[in-house]
């Protein structure tokens, strides 16, 4: 039996599946270089070490009866020593592998049918302007690795956007941009026993490259809503995925475009925990553990806005209720453009919960 639950990284993804390990009778280890993690308040044990620190990742192993990752950019070394060590890491390296480097995660989906933003890859200054002769503007370059919350990314508009930008010679990708109509996503999820899921899209609304605002429902046709879980389903199964897997697409019209995927809760399913039968932190601990899963209902419509590093004034002065939900990850530092937490505003009239967040 399943009890004790082994997590590599430390952030407030961890801190949230910790929650919810603790509210349903398992014990978690998290293994996260940083003193300051915040997952750390929740997790019953806290591995302060390099994510290959090979002594951590085998007490981490001898801990757990089951690891999993909260982030897309742990080392494969890692995965590779756990697996050496035959712990139970059913999720693996391949989702990892796919998700951090966005022309293989594109050209990935692409193989089975999935339409993607038209791409380019772009190595320096050179061939930056010459796949900007392709792509055409609006475009936008992006750097393959590490890049997160709209950092390390550049808008380009004109000839004199590609002067201004000054790369070191490395893997970029350049994206003609889309003018989408809207951006959802979905978290779709696959167990250990191949039953797959997803929960209801959420309409993303970002700000600054950030997220700021997730609307459920998406206010899109159904049939479409339908179309971009069938693309989810697809996706996860045609790469054999095992876990929760969130997806970004955007729509422009009638059509869908992948946009990116983390092998690991999103932060646009965070209303899940509020507004649904089944939060995202369940289904991933049920689908690495193979228990079945449910198919995750929306109770009520719901906005989830991101709290945000200068929100700290704003957020201490609201007061919880039952249709304002405050989840604060407890993070030492309030840094602007940090994500700090986040409020589900829950309620029958979903116009009204969008103006609510756009005032807070
Ligand atoms: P990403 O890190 O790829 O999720 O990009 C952050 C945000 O920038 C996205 O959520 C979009 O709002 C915007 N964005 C990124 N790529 C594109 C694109 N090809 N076309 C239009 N908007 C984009």
């Amino acid at each position: 039996m399943i009890k004790k639950i082994g997590i590599l990284g430390g952030g407030q993804l961890a801190k949230m599946l910790c929650d919810f390990a603790n509210n349903n009778g398992y014990e978690t280890m998290i293994l996260e270089p940083s003193e300051d993690a915040c997952a750390k308040h929740s997790a019953t044990r806290h591995l302060a070490k390099a994510y290959d620190d090979k002594e951590a990742l085998k007490e981490l192993c001898d801990y757990s009866d089951v690891i999993t990752y909260e982030f897309e950019n742990v080392p494969s070394i890692a995965i590779d020593f756990i697996e050496n060590l035959k712990a139970n890491i059913p999720q693996g390296k391949n989702p990892l592998y796919l998700s951090q480097h966005r022309i293989r995660e594109k050209n990935a989906v692409a193989k089975y049918g999935v339409k993607t933003t038209d791409f380019l890859e772009v190595r320096n200054k050179e061939s930056l302007i010459k796949a900007t002769k392709k792509i055409g503007y609006p475009s936008i370059l992006k750097t393959c690795t590490g890049g997160y919350d709209g950092k390390s990314q550049w808008k380009i508009t004109n000839k004199n956007d590609i002067e201004l930008i000054n790369i070191e010679y490395g893997e970029y990708i350049l994206e003609k941009m889309v003018s989408f109509d809207k951006e959802v996503s979905c978290l779709v999820v696959r167990s250990i026993n191949q039953e797959v899921t997803c929960f209801p899209l959420g309409e993303n609304i970002h700000k600054n490259g950030i997220l700021s605002m997730t609307i459920v429902p998406a206010r899109i046709e159904q049939s479409l809503e339908k179309k971009i879980k069938d693309i989810a389903k697809h996706i996860i199964i045609s790469l054999n995925i095992v876990g929760p897997l969130g997806i970004e697409f955007f729509i422009k019209g009638d059509e869908i475009y992948f946009n990116e995927m983390a092998p690991r809760p999103h932060n646009s399913a965070h209303y899940s925990l509020d507004a649904c039968d089944y939060s995202q932190f369940s289904l991933h601990i049920k689908s690495i553990i193979g228990d079945t899963l449910p198919t995750p209902n929306l109770l009520t419509p719901v906005v989830m806005l991101n709290i945000l590093g200068e929100d700290k004034e704003k957020i201490y002065a609201l007061k919880e209720s039952d249709d304002t939900k405050i989840h604060i990850y407890k993070k030492t530092e309030w840094k602007k453009g940090r994500k700090m937490g986040h409020i589900n505003y829950i309620g029958s009239d979903l116009e009204k919960l969008i103006n609510l967040a756009r005032s807070f």
